[in-house]
């Protein structure tokens, strides 16, 4: 009989009661990978009982730092250990180039171990207050916590929000994307490994319309922790409201890349590539807009297609390949309509805009680099969220036009700036509104740093102190000495 990948449940691999199965595909060719176990809201249930009994009876919130970290460390250990497993296994479910599943898997090591460091090291504060009270404040763990993860980077969106959670002490469910499970499902094997006790760690497979949305409504969950699309996450804050939870949503974006025109050109084109076409565009961060000043515009667009036109774009396994296929024949589809609708209002394509259809790469979603110039702030191209590798470009005249047009959306995730005046470089990323911003590169990201986004790219900071504050509540304790 087929084998039937299980999910996780109170220290237990288990297939869901329902019976359902899902086909997880690859997305290079729409074969299909594996089979898995689709779980249900009862599921949900189970793990978030399980959850809660190992916080409270069986004294998971009152285990010593010293061994939450060493738990932690021996999780990173053992996926270095398995690096390339995990890479090949995130390339094979997302399409992704198997050079960048690398980095996500050697990401996920650092933030395991990064989070175990700082497990032992936070420390409370203690107040001289009057009538003779000493004031203590502490920090502790909220409980139950449900995370809900996108298809992107199915291992490291997981891991941000699973390394702090139990770090600090909580006990967690997650539910990776319904598309992409697969390295979720490998992580918990090491969870199991290293010897989480009974229902600290679930993992409930599903959809989101059943059981991310359970999750979100479920009482006894204590906080959501999600990251996915605006829209979906607008759905979680109501949902979540059923018992006030604690919120954290990493969320979309429509991020500008302002080149002003004192910059080597050539470096500038190929940063302006790298922030939109790496993950095939479907990156939160993408610098899915490029503002250029007016000056360089025209000699800018032509280094840009030119260089565009020789992407390498194929299966993700192939170590040449710089682009892989889009997640899904869905996603594809939404993708390839935007390019219509930016055809139909007016932008003008100047590189790729067709699904590729050549050899092998018609059985896959594969899309060509794209690139619309002659847009306006007020298209849906320009505005909306296209997560493909769609590029659209806007012109500005000098530095107070670049902020305005950079903040005329009703995202705030992230942003850059390149120039060589390091003054002004200063001048425009203070004035832009988001999250994450970059002078003279993009896409770094550090364990340390803030992750997040301003307006309706989130709520709250993933990573860093930051990002472990986000799983702790705040007590004060007065005592009358
Ligand atoms: P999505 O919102 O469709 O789904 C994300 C997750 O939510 C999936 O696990 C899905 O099953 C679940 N879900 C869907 N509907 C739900 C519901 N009603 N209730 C509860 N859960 C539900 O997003 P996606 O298409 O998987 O991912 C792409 C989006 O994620 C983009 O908008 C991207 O910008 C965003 N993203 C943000 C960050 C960040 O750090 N800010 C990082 C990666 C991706």
């Amino acid at each position: 009989m087929k084998e039937i990948l299980k999910m996780y449940i109170n220290g237990e691999w288990v297939l869901s009661e329902s019976g359902k199965v899902r086909n997880i595909i690859n997305p290079a060719n729409n074969e299909i990978i594996v089979t898995v176990t689709d779980g249900t809201e009862e599921d949900v249930i189970k793990a978030t009982n399980a959850a809660q009994k190992a916080f409270y009876d069986d004294d998971w919130m009152g285990t010593q730092a010293v061994e939450r970290a060493r738990l932690l460390y021996k999780v990173a250990d053992l996926l270095e250990e398995n690096l390339n497993a995990f890479a090949e296994l995130e390339t094979l479910n997302t399409g992704k180039p198997i050079r960048e599943a690398e980095t996500d898997i050697t990401k996920s090591i650092t933030c395991f171990r990064y989070y175990a460091g700082l497990a032992t090291k936070p420390h409370g504060m203690t107040y001289e207050v009057p009538d003779d009270i000493q004031a203590l404040v502490v920090r502790e763990p909220i409980g139950v916590c449900g995370i809900i993860v996108p298809w992107n980077f199915p291992l490291l969106m997981a891991v941000w929000q699973l390394a702090p959670a139990l770090a600090a002490g909580n006990t967690i469910i997650l539910k990776p994307s319904e598309l992409t499970p697969l390295t979720a499902i490998k992580l918990f094997e090491v969870f199991e490994k290293v010897g989480f006790p009974k229902g600290v760690v679930n993992l409930v497979l599903g959809n989101g319309k059943n059981v991310g949305a359970e999750i979100a409504a479920n009482v006894d969950v204590d906080k959501i922790s999600f990251t996915g699309g605006t829209k979906t996450g607008k759905s979680i804050m109501v949902a979540a409201s059923s018992n006030i939870k604690k919120m954290s949503l990493e969320l979309g974006g429509k991020s500008p890349n302002i080149v002003f025109e004192d910059v080597d050109l050539d470096i500038a084109v190929d940063y302006a590539l790298f922030s939109i076409f790496t993950g095939q565009g479907q990156v939160c961060v993408a610098g899915s807009r490029l503002l250029l000043q007016e000056s360089i515009y025209d000699k800018f667009i032509y280094k840009l297609v030119e260089r565009a036109q020789k992407i390498r774009v194929g299966n993700g396994k192939d170590k040449n390949t710089e682009m892989g296929p889009l997640i899904s024949e869905a996603h594809m589809n939404k993708v390839l309509n935007y390019i219509e609708i930016g055809k139909n209002q007016g932008a003008t394509l100047v590189c790729g805009g067709n699904r590729i259809l050549d050899g092998e790469l018609q059985r896959g979603f594969f899309v060509e680099p794209t690139i619309f110039i002659n847009t306006t702030p007020n298209m849906r191209i320009v505005q909306e969220e296209i997560f493909g590798p769609v590029l659209v470009v806007q012109k500005f005249r000098d530095e107070e036009e670049a902020i305005y047009l950079a903040n005329k959306t009703n995202y705030g995730l992230a942003g850059a700036v390149f120039t060589n005046d390091i003054s002004k470089a200063h001048r425009v990323i203070k004035k832009l509104r988001a999250g994450i911003t970059w002078i003279n590169t993009y896409h770094t990201t550090f364990n340390e740093g803030p992750w997040g986004g301003y307006k309706q790219s989130g709520i709250g900071r993933g990573l860093g102190t930051f990002g472990y504050e986000a799983y702790t509540e705040v007590k004060q304790i007065n005592i009358n000495m």
